[in-house]
């Protein structure tokens, strides 16, 4: 069944009041590919669009997730992406993104401050250095030197969260609460080329320094242009530790469908993590042959599809029943 008609059923589903489980299409061979596909996590259709407008004039894949994440770094709103990102305990914005084409270049920056957008200076470190990975910063020195502009990224709402959390200072992750903003987005392109992105600010009120899974290759990004992609989103520790990207690809690569291997790696999670009740964590996943899907932990996850100007924002099963 073609992904095409599993929007229509859910669509129609929700015309007249019927619920079509995206269970039903468990195990279903995968469709032929008919066009380009942009996915992200969360509900970031902007992004979306924005990627979509990319991917139909032309744009390479790695063009389009470019494009795509970074609507969601610039727009203050999203408190969990670049500008107006949660800061961390002592108030710092520390920014992490990854990115990855379909040669099976990457490139990456970590605990990245004051520069609005992550992506493109990852991009800049894949395309113009021997090197994958930056941090702090020797990365923001690259990025300086490379023609950004350094900023306060720290909005009133930024800080007056921050201001909060301070009265108690607890940190405990909500599930689904601090998660929900950070973007991941795999596309494929007109040539059948996928490439992926990944941008964060991380756990809100983190420990000054600390890193998640976003810009780490194979955690919180992997694509392999041959078998397809992977992006993760949730409590970053978790899904380093099962090196969750890149055993999504894997998992494809035997021939699981992409909501199969999502599954099979939030599994891995449950099976070697005893705190998993307490976190949430979630795999987005698109093959080759232009089938997708996703998988979380805990119920509330939800992510973006376009296969046309006007993009439909799916729920994702999810492991844990309460
Ligand atoms: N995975 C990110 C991190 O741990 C957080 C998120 O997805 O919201 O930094």
């Amino acid at each position: 069944m073609s992904s095409r008609r599993k929007f229509l059923e859910k669509s129609l589903g929700g015309a007249i009041g019927l619920t079509f489980a995206p269970l039903l299409m468990h195990g279903v061979p995968p469709a032929a590919p008919d066009g380009p596909i942009v996915l992200s996590t969360w509900n970031n259709k902007k992004a979306n669009q924005a990627a979509w407008s990319a991917v139909e004039s032309g744009k390479s894949a790695l063009d389009v997730v470019e494009i795509g994440v970074k609507t969601v770094e610039a727009d203050p709103k999203d408190m969990s992406v670049g500008y107006g990102g949660r800061p961390d305990r002592d108030g710092n914005v520390t920014l992490d993104a990854s990115i990855m084409n379909a040669e099976g270049d990457c490139g990456s920056v970590c605990f990245l401050q004051d520069i609005k957008h992550p992506i493109a200076v990852a991009r800049k470190v894949m395309e113009t250095t021997p090197h994958v990975m930056l941090a702090g910063e020797g990365a923001q020195q690259f990025a300086l030197e490379n023609g950004f502009e350094a900023e306060n990224l720290l909005t009133p709402e930024a800080e007056s969260a921050w201001k909060n959390w301070q009265k108690e200072a607890k940190y405990k992750p909500i599930i689904n609460i601090e998660n929900h903003d950070t973007i991941g987005m795999l596309a494929m392109d007109k040539n059948g080329d996928l490439s992926g992105a990944c941008t964060t600010s991380g756990l809100a009120f983190k420990m000054h320094g600390r890193v998640g899974d976003s810009p780490i290759i194979g955690a919180g990004l992997f694509v392999d242009n041959e078998v397809g992609g992977a992006v993760a989103t949730g409590m970053g520790e978790a899904i380093v530790k099962v090196c969750g990207s890149f055993l999504v690809v894997e998992l494809m690569r035997q021939g699981r469908t992409a909501e199969e291997a999502c599954k099979a790696a939030v599994e891995r999670v449950v099976k070697k993590q005893k705190g998993h009740k307490d976190f949430q964590v979630c795999f987005l996943a698109l093959r080759k042959d232009g089938t997708y899907g996703g998988y979380a932990l805990h119920k509330g996850f939800m992510y973006v599809v376009s296969t046309q100007a006007v993009p439909t924002v799916m729920d994702s099963l999810h492991y844990l029943k309460s």
